[in-house]
């Protein structure tokens, strides 16, 4: 069902865009590339490029196009913030304080901040103001307090030696964040790092770069020293790469597409063998058997699968359901669909909005005549909706393979396969038969079943009778082609610190 009005009348919040330029030691510049120009004529500002409304593929502002040499700025700031600012030097607790008050500004710019993630990324703003605001809040929060417990420990090594370790910030942390999540992922990359006495370079998406620019400005309210947090916005190939191949990089964490991670580490490897952290893509198996709560196992699903227009990462797109249940599951699934509502994401009505930009739109619509082609059938959607716009209806395919390209590869979209099964032993070699190894989720009131399943699939998270229960306390990353590294939970602290062994004689000893 489409409501609203073909979704692609004004919002009816809309944000004022304020902030368009690269964030650079604790000011906004125009890009330095194409000043080269503006010197000559000296009106004409830096490189820009266009980020799009995806409820209508209207221009929403034109952006500063960072390039190599404004990566050079940021980090050179961010670099010099690092070797001779306060900010490693402060103590934990001292650091802390500084993110919780930015904790506090956030809060206070909630509305805004969420207006502009429905804006920019086309969420349905109530999912915005309450998850992805709610969530920036609770992530800063939570390493705002792990700042000051973040500590070494003592060794005593034999009866000549003692020590003792350090955990020191690594140094300049690049930082390449994807467009689903542009705000949560700012700060799930941000706040450890700042937590460590990191400083950063942030990119955003090119399809989402207003919240982190904003966010930007936020920090220097809460008082953030210049040059601690840079926000480059830009191109992967251009601004990501010169963050991922510099030199003076000392780690790179990212979040995005397996592809684009794989470029990631080769960059590392031929620059400076910066560590890297990968959060990449997924293609979930949700496992739902005969003993389950119908209700909840098709609430779930559809959760798993649509919630965000199915642009996430722990999507869980491979449903394969036990034979007992199947066809009141499959009933179920596509009765409850009938009310669901694709539209205008500042309508409150509507469930899900436009895919991020025209570009995902094509992807995942190309995926969908996939499906058709390689013989699965369509149980509901299985087009684009909407006049204008790139809206896609909730698609769920049944019949299908695991070898069928749309049961293999990420589509990030909301499109659903379903499966049937027999066994426990089947629903575990399935479950693992993935590239990826990111999450799961299960759904079962036997305890022993839940046991063995939790046990046995390779993956970074699994849920069991949930969907999608993050929360900034738990370890979120996967493993396989999945990445490797952890957002979240005090494990996050782990990519941005080094650890140092210091090693001294005791007393009396022939040392
Ligand atoms: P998607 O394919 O879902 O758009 P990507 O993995 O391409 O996701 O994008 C995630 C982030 O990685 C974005 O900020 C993007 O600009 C950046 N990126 C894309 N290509 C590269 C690259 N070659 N090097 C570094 N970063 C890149």
């Amino acid at each position: 069902r489409h409501g609203g009005d073909d979704g692609g009348g004004t919002p009816r919040t809309t944000p004022e865009i304020r902030y368009t330029k690269l964030f650079i030691n604790g000011r906004f510049v125009d890009a330095a590339s194409g000043t080269y120009v503006a010197v000559l004529r000296a009106s004409s500002p830096g490189k820009t490029f266009e980020t799009r409304d995806p409820r209508t593929g209207d221009v929403i502002a034109r952006v500063a196009e960072g390039d190599k040499e404004d990566v050079d700025l940021a980090v050179k700031a961010a670099r010099e913030a690092f070797d001779h600012g306060e900010w490693p030097r402060m103590s934990g607790s001292e650091r802390g304080r500084v993110m919780a008050k930015y904790a506090e500004v956030v809060e206070r710019h909630a509305d805004e901040l969420a207006a502009l993630e429905s804006l920019d990324a086309g969420k349905p703003l109530a999912a915005a103001r309450a998850v992805d605001v709610g969530e920036c809040v609770g992530i800063l929060r939570y390493f705002a307090g792990a700042a000051d417990k973040i500590h070494g420990e003592t060794l005593k090594m034999s009866r000549q030696l003692q020590g003792y370790t350090l955990r020191e910030p690594l140094g300049v942390a690049g930082l390449i964040v994807p467009w689903n999540f542009p705000a949560i992922m700012f700060f799930s990359k941000v706040s450890p790092a700042l937590a460590a006495g990191c400083t950063v370079v942030v990119k955003p998406a090119e399809q989402t770069p207003l919240s982190a620019l904003f966010l930007a400005h936020l920090s220097k309210q809460a008082g953030v020293p210049d040059g601690v947090i840079n926000v480059v916005t830009g191109f992967g190939p251009t601004a990501g790469a010169a963050i991922s191949s510099h030199m003076d990089v000392d780690v790179v964490a990212f979040t995005g597409s397996t592809e684009v991670g794989r470029l990631i580490m080769e960059a590392s490897a031929k620059s400076n063998l910066k560590p890297v952290a990968l959060e990449l893509g997924g293609k979930s198996p949700f496992i739902v058997f005969d003993d389950a709560d119908l209700d909840k196992a098709v609430e779930l699903a559809i959760g798993g699968n649509f919630f965000n227009k199915g642009e996430a990462c722990v999507a869980g797109s491979r449903v394969f359901v036990q034979e007992g249940i199947y066809d009141r599951f499959e009933q179920k699934l596509a009765d409850t669909m009938k009310s669901w509502v694709v539209g205008d994401p500042f309508d409150p009505r509507v469930n899900q909005g436009p895919q991020v930009d025209k570009a995902q739109y094509e992807r995942v619509l190309g995926y969908i005549e996939q499906g058709k082609a390689e013989g699965a059938t369509v149980l509901t959607g299985g087009k684009p909706c909407g006049k204008k716009g790139y809206y896609i209806e909730p698609t769920i395919f049944t019949n299908v393979k695991d070898d069928m390209v749309i049961a293999r590869e990420e589509i990030f979209g909301p499109v659903m396969c379903l499966m049937k099964f027999k066994t426990v032993e089947e629903a575990i070699e399935r479950a693992n038969g993935t590239r990826y190894g990111l999450a799961a989720g299960l759904v079962t009131r036997d305890i022993d079943v839940a046991n063995r399943m939790a046990r046995s699939i390779r993956a970074g998270v699994v849920w069991v009778n949930c969907y999608f229960a993050m929360d900034r306390s738990c370890p979120f990353g996967g493993r396989k082609m999945s990445g490797f590294g952890k957002d979240d939970s005090m494990h996050a602290l782990d990519k941005f610190l080094a650890v140092k062994s210091v090693v001294t004689p005791v007393h009396g000893s022939p040392w």
